[in-house]
């Protein structure tokens, strides 16, 4: 009449190596940077651990260097 364990399937505290996702590194805080969708050249993220700006220079791997400060505010 025992029941049968349940397999802890959920133990997961940190998402590894889920397909699609891309991982790289900041370069300015060295927190890990990932992708939800795949990264595109020049395209600007902001690290969610030093908000630094980083742009995509490289692709394969995925390099980031911090963005150019814009001073202007040329709209979105
Ligand atoms: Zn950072």
């Amino acid at each position: 009449m025992s029941e049968s364990r349940r397999a802890s399937e959920c133990i997961a505290l940190h998402p590894t190596a889920v397909p699609g996702e891309v991982m790289t590194s900041c370069p300015e805080c060295a927190a890990s940077v990932t992708f939800a969708e795949p990264p595109r050249l020049s395209e600007v993220v902001e690290c969610g651990d030093c908000h630094s700006e980083l742009e995509v220079m490289t692709l394969e791997p995925v390099n980031l260097v911090l963005a150019p400060e814009v001073e202007e505010d040329w709209g979105e």
